[in-house]
């Protein structure tokens, strides 16, 4: 059977070489004679496991001693809540910049805990560029200041963590993290589902500075509260066991790619031909301003949409498959995050320049 080139924005494609090793180790876990699924979260086995997955993942990130990693339930939307339960402190106001679907989803989400302050919106340019800077309204004395750093509806992505003062910077790093090198200490958290670049759906990533733990709001569940989960090594539940297994595996085919700076050279390439073969053409069209287009996530439309059925029967039929947009945005979106071969990409704007010299 041949696998296909799967641009899905997520559960997206994992690296081959990860599923054979799961294939390979799936009935026989290390000689324990039973899968990695089987047995218990507090044994030996398993503990290693966890373990080495955290360690591979610190590498990866340079993650400061003095940043707890967590590896929870829930997916991104859940961190949306426990950002406030967890990060208000004392404060009632935390400072939320919108860039699009998602950091408008933790915004609404915010509501329930706290005041969020709107620094600013992209909403004005139907989120295709980001706010200018100094039109930002930052409140120094907010709990602290969230923003997605990658929207993968509207593929706008901020390259930079923003400059904040002295306020906690909060990121969701759902769609781009680990696809490229980043400054773990800059941020005061930083969550991401792991169903794009981690692994697969059922594990949420947290990564939180210590200092910033042990005041939830009252009434905070147990496992709702990150120090309490950091104290009992992300085990207050049993945790989503193979996901975190195949989490690592993924960590480990990273640093084999040579970590995250080779890997964000690979992205850039992938990117920068994707943008080339849309910018080249007038059939293609992507309308995110170029200083903050996703490396992960580009959305595209075509001068004819009523060709978008056939576009994506005649993709599918060439292997390339989950090219359609979110229902919100409609087009095309190719998601290619890390575990999608340069030679997807190739085959993609291939296929494009065909589908256009027939089309057009
Ligand atoms: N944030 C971002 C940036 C996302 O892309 C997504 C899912 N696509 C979410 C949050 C929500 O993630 P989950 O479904 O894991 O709750």
């Amino acid at each position: 059977m041949a696998r296909v080139f799967n641009f899905s924005a997520g559960p997206a494609t994992l690296p081959e070489t990860v599923l054979e090793r799961a294939r390979d180790e799936l009935l026989d876990f290390r000689g324990c004679g039973a899968s990695v699924m089987e047995i218990s979260h507090r044994g030996e086995l398993f503990m290693a496991v966890a373990a080495q997955a955290e360690a591979d993942l610190r590498a990866l990130l340079g993650v400061p001693d003095n940043y707890r990693v967590l590896f929870l339930q829930g997916g991104a939307r859940q961190q949306f809540a426990l950002v406030p339960m967890n990060l208000l402190r004392g404060r009632e106001r935390a400072c939320y910049l919108d860039t699009g679907h998602w950091s408008s989803q933790a915004i609404e989400m915010a509501r329930h805990y706290c005041e969020p302050l709107l620094v600013a919106s992209g909403s004005q340019s139907g989120y295709t560029a980001l706010p200018p800077r100094d039109s930002w309204r930052i409140d120094a004395d907010a709990a602290y200041f969230h923003y997605a750093s990658n929207e993968t509806i509207g593929g706008l992505q901020l390259h930079q963590p923003p400059e904040v003062g002295d306020l906690p910077l909060v990121a969701d790093m759902s769609s781009d993290i680990l696809s490229k090198p980043i400054d773990v200490s800059r941020f005061g958290l930083i969550y991401a589902g792991a169903q794009k670049n981690i692994g697969p759906a059922g594990l949420a990533l947290v990564i939180v500075r210590e200092d910033l733990l042990g005041a939830p709001l009252p009434g905070t569940p147990n496992i709702f509260d990150y120090a309490r989960q950091a104290a009992r090594d992300s085990m207050l539940n049993t945790p989503p066991t193979f996901a975190w297994y195949l989490a690592g595996r993924v960590f480990q085919w990273l640093l084999e790619q040579g970590g995250l700076a080779a890997i964000e050279r690979i992205n850039r390439r992938k990117a920068d031909k994707l943008y080339a073969a849309i910018d080249g053409s007038d059939f293609y069209h992507n309308p995110v301003d170029p200083a903050c287009r996703s490396r992960m996530n580009v959305p595209f439309t075509l001068a004819r949409p009523e060709l978008d059925a056939r576009f994506l029967a005649e993709a599918e039929s060439a292997g390339l498959v989950a090219l359609k947009g979110h229902a919100a945005a409609g087009g095309m979106r190719a998601s290619i995050y890390n575990a999608m071969p340069e030679e997807g990409v190739d085959a993609l704007v291939g296929f494009m320049a065909e589908f256009e010299r027939r089309h057009a």
